[in-house]
């Protein structure tokens, strides 16, 4: 039995690996301490991805459809303790039990899913004289990076495509929320041959060491610009193939024609699902400036009434707090901006520091100037600046005019101008009178600095694998 409560160890080479050094793990809502786990040594390290190289050996050559069921029994396995996996996400992420329900249930949909998938040999040329094949080889041993807004989704979207496509994997969790990952990878250690799946736990250090590692042949990140700048610095080193997921900036632009009092709630999700520590959350909202009042006093009245800022273990929670106190530090300093300037809250505004847990009031900005910081720059946080627009061409400018092109979104009754707005914007995904919808079958990447490569979909499969592309000569005189 395992207790999702204590011992949380690393592991290696299908065994549990713990140190003398620990990291602690808090609770965002009550700031305690709930857990120490390993800070993994370079020593655990090199054994990690030296054994996840030799199981590569055998893991690569098995036939995909055995691989398929042993991600499949993960699957199973998740799914089982979903209960436990949901308080313990609850615990050290701080997310309430609806985004914990939607986390460890997606990931077993995704499991399931990436489990059909398969990349099939293409044939170029089978003719009297040659035949050309370009097969899909697995890159190697993958070394994942993730954060800590969605710790077991964002794992499980590199896990069960490396699985797949032939890889061998080394998870590392990010510091703020190793949990639930260290839970995960134990409860896969006899489903996986010994090395094909593991799991160290350990600070910004060992996301160095791993995307400098001449063992690791592609790393899998998710995380922000800056630090994804950091690992394509690294890993050109020894030419690792990377997929970077980074940061967003990703703008709404809502049209004149709409309904205040419908749309502010979708709006509001848009914004705050996860507390708005989501890469894909929207981060400016252009609202047409004949229905900007209504649209913001909508959104004040739905904040008003329906949203709930707690610990995320209480029943009646809408949201959490924010998830560490590093994040809680650049949060802040974005309020204060707003003050120090002088822009006007339409809601929010003031932190409580006394608060029992990492805790932001939901906050709207009302129309400050499009070159401010809470504009310009990704918080990360329960922020939103509200802005005028007027003239078509000059929103989808303001809309594009950033280093960032993760997701964006239209809002409108007129279809015709829905999609001719949408279809001039400069992200990976635009979604239409809608927002956040996923599948394990649509690729999901970002433009410009906001990433490179996709996850997901065939495509993202792809991203495990080198083309080998075998061209034998048929009628060769030997
Ligand atoms: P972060 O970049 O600080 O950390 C992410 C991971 O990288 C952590 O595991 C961390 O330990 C590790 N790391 C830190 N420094 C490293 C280095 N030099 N080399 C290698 N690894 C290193 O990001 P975060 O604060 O955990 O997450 C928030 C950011 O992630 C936001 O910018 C958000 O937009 C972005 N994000 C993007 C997506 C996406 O899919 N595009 C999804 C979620 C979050």
């Amino acid at each position: 039995m395992i207790d999702f409560n204590a011992n949380y160890s690393m592991t290696i080479n299908g065994e549990a690996a713990t140190t003398d050094n620990t990291l602690p793990v808090y609770n965002p809502a009550t700031k305690e301490t709930i857990a120490q786990v390993p800070d993994c040594s370079k020593e655990q390290l090199d054994r990690a991805i030296h054994c996840a190289g030799q199981a590569f050996n055998s893991w690569g050559q098995r036939p995909v459809s055995e691989r398929q069921a042993l991600v499949l029994a993960l699957a199973d396995k998740l799914e089982a303790h979903a209960e436990e996996m949901m308080a313990l996400l609850t615990r050290e992420q701080g997310k309430p039990r609806a985004g914990a329900e939607w986390e460890v249930f997606g990931s077993v949909t995704w499991l399931r899913e990436i489990a059909t998938q398969s990349l099939e040999d293409e044939v170029i040329e089978d003719t009297d004289t040659h035949k050309v094949v370009t097969q899909f080889t697995p890159v190697g041993v993958v070394g994942a990076i993730v954060p800590w807004n969605f710790p077991i989704l964002l794992a499980i979207w590199k896990i069960a495509p490396a699985l797949i496509s032939g890889c061998t994997i080394v998870l590392k969790p990010s510091p703020y929320t190793p949990l639930c990952d260290l839970k995960l990878v134990e409860l896969a250690r006899d489903i996986f041959p010994a090395g094909v799946f593991s799991c160290v736990s350990g600070g910004d250090e060992l996301g160095r060491w791993m995307s400098a590692h001449p063992g690791i042949n592609k790393i899998a990140f998710t995380g922000s610009t800056a630090t994804g700048r950091h690992v394509m610095r690294s890993a050109a080193e020894t030419i690792k193939r990377v997929t970077l997921e980074l940061g967003g900036n990703d703008p709404a632009i809502v049209l004149p024609d709409v309904d205040p009092k419908a749309i502010a709630p979708q709006l509001f999700w848009a914004a705050f699902q996860n507390n708005a520590q989501f890469c894909n959350a929207t981060k400016r909202i252009y609202i047409h400036e004949s229905i900007y009042d209504a649209v913001r006093d909508a959104l004040v009245e739905f904040i008003k009434n329906e949203v709930k800022t707690g610990n995320g273990a209480e029943s009646d929670t809408t949201l959490g707090p924010i998830q560490n106190a590093m994040q809680y530090g650049k949060v802040k300093d974005f309020f204060k901006d707003c003050q120090d300037n002088g822009y006007t809250f339409a809601i929010g505004g003031q932190i409580d520091e006394q608060a029992e847990g990492w805790f932001v009031p939901v906050t709207l900005v009302d129309n400050p100037p499009e070159d401010s910081r809470i504009v310009q720059e990704e918080p990360f946080g329960p922020i939103l600046p509200l802005l005028k627009w007027s003239d078509e061409q000059d929103v989808i400018a303001r809309a594009n005019d950033t280093i960032y092109g993760l997701g964006s979104s239209v809002w409108g009754k007129d279809l015709e101008a829905v999609q001719r707005i949408g279809n001039q914007l400069q992200s990976g995904k635009v979604w239409l009178n809608e927002i956040h919808h996923y599948s394990p079958h649509i690729a999901f990447g970002g433009h410009k600095q906001s990433g490179l490569g996709c996850e997901n979909s065939l495509h993202g499969l792809m991203e495990y694998t080198n083309w080998r592309t075998v061209t034998l000569n048929k009628k060769a005189v030997l």
